[in-house]
């Protein structure tokens, strides 16, 4: 890696955007999503932030963002190429299609995308904030058979290996991993750019191709099915005590000490 500057591809998931209030829809099949904002997913951002640098430091030299989804998904990947990417991959999916897309799905194509790109890394986000699901980075590195390290909070280079500190249950670990590996960006990575305007107006001439799930041979019907999506239970109003003494009292009576 020392001596040759890496090629990193960015997961870039369309989601719905952080500050809406999600609604259920009436028949319970999923979440209501015409109409609404949708945003590069946070952890995206992250990632593409976390690319951007190792580009800056000339740790790598070409950032590849890729987005699995409909047509506006083309919308996501210009902001992934305002930021700083230098190409973007659309592969195309339906709007059907997407709302039932999966992580092992996303996974495959990622996998086949880094092997076609030839990628010296992959960097998706921890989580997609719509499905929460976890699973993608992980996913990819087991397909690809190249070492993962997930949940980081720092990437350095030493030597010709990536240092990176994880967030994990207990407090931070740090491992070394060779590359090519998948590394996926926890909240604490770096705080992501703002595109300005100029870069704005550059990323409508950068290229972005178009593909399909079928240019990868990947079959991306859904191996899970959502019975039934639902509003959590609305919080019950809480009660103030006079002091201590009746805090322990009532926790008591509550059998929670
Ligand atoms: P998940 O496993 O669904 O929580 O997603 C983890 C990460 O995988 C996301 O933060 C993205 O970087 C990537 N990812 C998931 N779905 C897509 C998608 N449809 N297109 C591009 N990247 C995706």
């Amino acid at each position: 890696m020392a001596s040759k500057p890496m090629r990193i591809l960015v997961g870039c998931k369309r989601v719905i955007d952080y500050a809406v209030k999600i609604r259920v829809k009436p028949d319970g099949s999923g979440v209501v999503t015409d109409g609404v904002k949708h945003s590069l997913n946070p952890f995206d951002e992250i990632a593409m932030e976390e690319a951007i640098r190792m580009k800056e430091k000339k740790i790598a030299n070409q950032i590849v963002a890729v987005s699995c989804g409909p047509d506006k998904c083309q919308e996501t990947l210009r902001t992934a190429l305002a930021m700083g990417a230098d190409e973007a991959i659309h592969v195309k999916l339906s709007d059907a299609e997407y709302e039932t897309l999966q992580p092992l799905a996303v996974a495959k194509i990622l996998s086949e995308v880094a092997k076609q790109q030839k990628a010296d890394l992959v960097i998706v986000g921890k989580q997609a904030i719509d499905d929460d699901s976890n699973q993608t980075g992980q996913m990819i590195a087991a397909l690809l058979d190249w070492p993962q390290a997930t949940f980081a909070s720092e990437v350095t280079v030493v030597e010709d290996k990536l240092r990176v500190t994880r967030e994990i249950d207990g407090g931070l670990e740090t491992i070394t991993v060779a590359t090519p590996a998948v590394i996926s960006a926890d909240l604490r990575l770096n705080e992501p750019r703002y595109a300005t305007l100029p870069n704005i107006m550059k990323a409508k001439k950068k290229p972005m191709a178009t593909t399909t799930p079928s240019d990868y041979n990947v079959d991306i019907s859904p191996r899970l099915k959502v019975l039934a999506v639902s509003d959590p239970p609305t919080r019950e109003a809480g009660s103030k005590v006079a002091d201590v003494d009746e805090l322990i009292t009532k926790l008591k009576d509550a059998g929670s000490l």
